[in-house]
């Protein structure tokens, strides 16, 4: 499916999720990097080695989720926008998502917007917590939203 749509199955999902355990110490990078492309800045940029030395610069990224927590450097350093920060212990009801947000306008603080899976289809209302405009630094802005907890590894983006 993922050739074909470049969109990944539920399987390919779950298999780079943390574990529930991890997921409920705090705030981790989930890298959804499905193909052996040359790239390697989400290593580089990682400073707690919580991704592995690649031997080949093809490699997929291997984190290990119990050596991240969750700063989120990798985000913007990442070309393919592969690469999102889970906290699922923001609250009861919801986890924050943080994620690399190349579109303009950025949203405002507090907005509603619409959640979209990894389709572009909508899911669910989110509110934007927080952004973290780096343009000035030429990275990529890091918006944070807050999504219903059953929405989790469903809702990859968001559309104003
Ligand atoms: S979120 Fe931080 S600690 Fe985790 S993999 Fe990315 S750069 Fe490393
Ligand atoms: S930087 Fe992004 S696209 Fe490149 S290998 Fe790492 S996760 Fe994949």
């Amino acid at each position: 499916m993922l050739e074909r749509t470049g969109v990944p199955t539920a399987e390919q999902i779950d298999s780079v999720f943390p574990s529930e355990d991890r997921l409920a110490k705090g705030p981790v990078a989930v890298i959804e990097c499905y193909q052996n492309i040359p790239c390697n800045p989400c290593y580089t940029a990682c400073k707690r080695n919580a991704i592995k030395k690649f031997e080949d610069i093809n490699d997929l990224p291997n984190i290990n989720h119990d050596d991240c927590n969750g700063c989120g450097l990798c985000i913007a350093n990442c070309p393919g926008l592969a690469i999102m920060v889970v906290d699922a212990t923001y609250s009861q009801e919801e986890v924050l998502i943080k994620i690399p947000y190349e579109f303009i306008p950025l949203p405002e603080e507090g907005q509603v917007v619409k959640g979209l899976d990894r389709e572009g289809q909508y899911v669910c209302n989110v509110k934007v917590i927080k952004i973290l405009d780096s343009k000035a630094l030429d990275r990529t802005p890091i918006v944070s939203i807050a999504v219903p907890r059953e929405y989790m590894k469903v809702v990859r983006n968001f559309g104003i």
